[in-house]
């Protein structure tokens, strides 16, 4: 872990004077050089449409495109390549289910079940749904300790309930929801589930297969590939069983003005140009990461974790939110009479970069009767200065507002 800033340009900047602290990795992580140098080869070099072409440079890009689905199925652990669609990012991947699943199993009276912490993106599209077909949503709630009430889960799930959408790890409160748990006692009840993993993906290897999820979503440029591409994966009997989302070139086998019949799998679910240099960027991103020992990476994490966690603590007048008992690398805190974007914005002028807001979860702010809160989120290139940097500005930040 000791060189590894080296790998990522970004991070020797200086911003407003200072080297920057960057420490908003859940918004979105920086791009090692190998990602930069294979997108730039892409453009550079190497730019045919995927598909379509018969030339060198299409079916160089098609190959690598479909090497970059592999190295996505082997990061995951899913059965087959067919199983993973390329998307825009988790929004989308969540979008596509929620209008695919939607359509072909969702009716009037049917539920929805999601969780009270989850991002925006995994909360509208079901809402959505829910209002094209008369559905109601229910939500699984959270103890204020960050910890889902899964005790609660049975009583939430019946024979209405068409599927559970829930988040890998909080974006806010950076709990690791125990999603094997929550898959077993869905799937008891004839449920399927969807796992938000916009924020779990990134830290280290998944494995669909053994999680038992249905479907599992995350994007690109959380795991320091390129923004604009995202995975969807999804079982293949569902994925064959659902309709296509968007209509458009690459995902029909024949189109008449009489009928159209659709691509096999994934093709039938990715309409249109899809962003081949994103798809291949997040191969090279998947690769480097697997360069690291997945251990000394989360060990990393978690060091700053606890270390930024003592800091903030001896700032007083903050509290953390989110305190469950295995959390992932975020700490996000918020001052009785300090507001979060003031807090945020001498953040910036010292050259760190941190989030403040509802941080896209609403109903999290809601739980703690706040406005917003302020996020540091830790990845494994952070250092323990870069923490203390962090609480000095925090304790300077207290100082000049009070
Ligand atoms: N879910 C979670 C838990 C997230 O943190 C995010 C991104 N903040 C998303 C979904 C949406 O990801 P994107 O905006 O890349 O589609």
């Amino acid at each position: 872990m000791q060189n590894i800033r080296q790998h990522f340009p970004l991070l020797s900047q200086t911003l407003s004077g200072r080297p920057l602290v960057y420490l908003d990795n859940a918004a979105t992580a920086q791009k090692p050089q190998a990602v930069i140098d294979t997108v730039n080869e892409l453009h550079a070099s190497l730019n045919g449409n995927i598909h379509r072409g018969v030339h060198y440079m299409a079916e160089q890009c098609t190959a690598r495109y479909e090497a970059a689905r592999e190295s996505v199925r082997e990061y995951i652990n899913a059965e087959k390549a067919c199983e993973v669609i390329f998307t825009a990012g988790a929004t989308a991947s969540i979008n596509l289910v929620a209008f695919a699943f939607g359509e072909r199993y969702v009716r009037a009276d049917d539920e929805i079940v999601v969780t009270e912490m989850e991002h925006h993106s995994n909360i509208v599209p079901w809402q959505l749904l829910c209002e094209r077909k008369g559905a109601t949503l229910k939500v699984l709630p959270f103890a204020d300790s960050g910890e889902l009430r899964v005790d609660l889960l049975p009583a939430l799930l019946s024979q209405k309930t068409k599927l559970l959408a829930v988040a890998q790890v909080s974006n806010v409160l950076g709990t690791v929801n125990p999603v094997d748990e929550i898959v077993r006692a869905a799937h008891a009840a004839g449920v399927p589930v969807l796992v938000d993993g916009a924020q779990g993906v990134q830290h280290g290897r998944v494995d669909v297969q053994r999680m038992g999820c249905d479907f599992y979503a995350f994007s690109g440029h959380k795991i320091y590939g390129p923004t604009g591409i995202g995975v969807l994966y999804a079982k293949e009997k569902f994925l064959d069983e659902m309709p296509p989302y968007q209509g458009g070139g690459d995902m029909i086998k024949t189109v008449t003005f009489a009928k159209t019949t659709y691509a096999d799998l994934p093709y039938k679910f990715e309409a249109g140009t899809a962003n081949y240099v994103g798809a291949i960027g997040l191969g090279a991103a998947i690769a480097f990461l697997s360069t690291l020992d997945p251990a000394a990476m989360q060990q990393q994490e978690l060091l700053l974790l606890r270390r930024a966690t003592e800091q903030l603590q001896d700032v007083g007048g903050l509290a953390i939110y989110g305190n469950a008992a295995h959390k992932s690398s975020i700490a996000s805190f918020a001052f009785g009479n300090l507001h979060h974007l003031d807090v945020a914005q001498i953040l910036d002028k010292l050259g760190i970069a941190v989030r403040s807001g509802t941080l896209c979860a609403e109903p999290v702010m809601q739980h703690y009767g706040l406005t917003g809160m302020v996020r540091a989120s830790f990845a494994f290139y952070n250092t323990l200065d870069e923490v203390l940097a962090l609480t000095e500005g925090v304790k300077k930040a207290k100082k000049i507002l009070e």
